[in-house]
């Protein structure tokens, strides 16, 4: 394992997250639903890591109830709907903007449904991070999550906001703005549980 992945799950330990690596996103797909009860209910908000690994979609086949806002057809009530079931599952899956060597989680929300439930509500969080998140420090993190997944992300929605012509953050009034909250993980919340996988490929923004 490399060094920066070792130090990285050391200090991931050492602040009472339960963290391993993983070395494909299949054996990370696999090791995850074993671990998720079949009776679980499942919340998945925006992450496109747990749909690169099918999560979403071997979960619903396998019988699991989950609460994914990014399911087609759904109405708007419905996707609130959703957004809200996320904040009390019994199992909450999702990715991470950037995870640092020193030990912190971290990520950035529009709506508030991907952040808020990785601190209180659901018993049991699940970070599927890919080794494309890893960052030396907090400061690398932020300068990852404002220039490069933030970014990426508005394109992705087509949104008009400064970045996606430029690349770069210049910290927009836009209505458009994606990054409304930033969550940092300093230590696992102490009424939840949160396993984090670091996966040894590149997965999502
Ligand atoms: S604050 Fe605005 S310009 Fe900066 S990354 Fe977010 S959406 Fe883009």
């Amino acid at each position: 394992m490399e060094e920066r992945i070792e130090k990285t799950i050391q200090a991931l330990n050492r602040h009472r997250f339960k963290a391993e690596f993983v070395a494909s996103k299949d054996q990370a797909a696999k090791l995850i639903l074993e671990r998720i009860p079949r009776a679980a209910r499942v919340g998945i908000p925006g992450s496109r890591t747990v749909r690169e690994l099918g999560l979403d979609r071997a979960l619903r086949e396998r019988g699991n109830v989950t609460y994914d806002h990014w399911l087609q057809g759904l109405s708007k009530a419905d996707i609130l709907k959703m957004r809200k079931a996320q904040l009390t599952c019994d199992a909450l899956l999702t990715s991470a903007n950037a995870v640092t060597e020193t030990g912190e989680i971290l990520n950035m929300d529009g709506v508030g449904n991907r952040i808020a439930p990785t601190i209180f509500g659901p018993p049991k969080v699940i970070f599927v991070i890919g080794i494309n998140k890893l960052t030396p420090d907090l400061a690398a993190a932020r300068t990852r999550i404002m220039n490069l997944a933030a970014p990426r992300r508005a394109s992705e929605l087509d949104l008009e906001v400064p970045c996606v012509k430029t690349g770069e953050c210049n910290d927009c009034n836009s209505p458009d703005r994606v990054c409304r909250a930033e969550l940092v993980l300093h230590r696992a919340p102490s009424l939840t549980e949160i396993e984090v996988y670091i996966v040894g490929e590149d997965l999502g923004n």
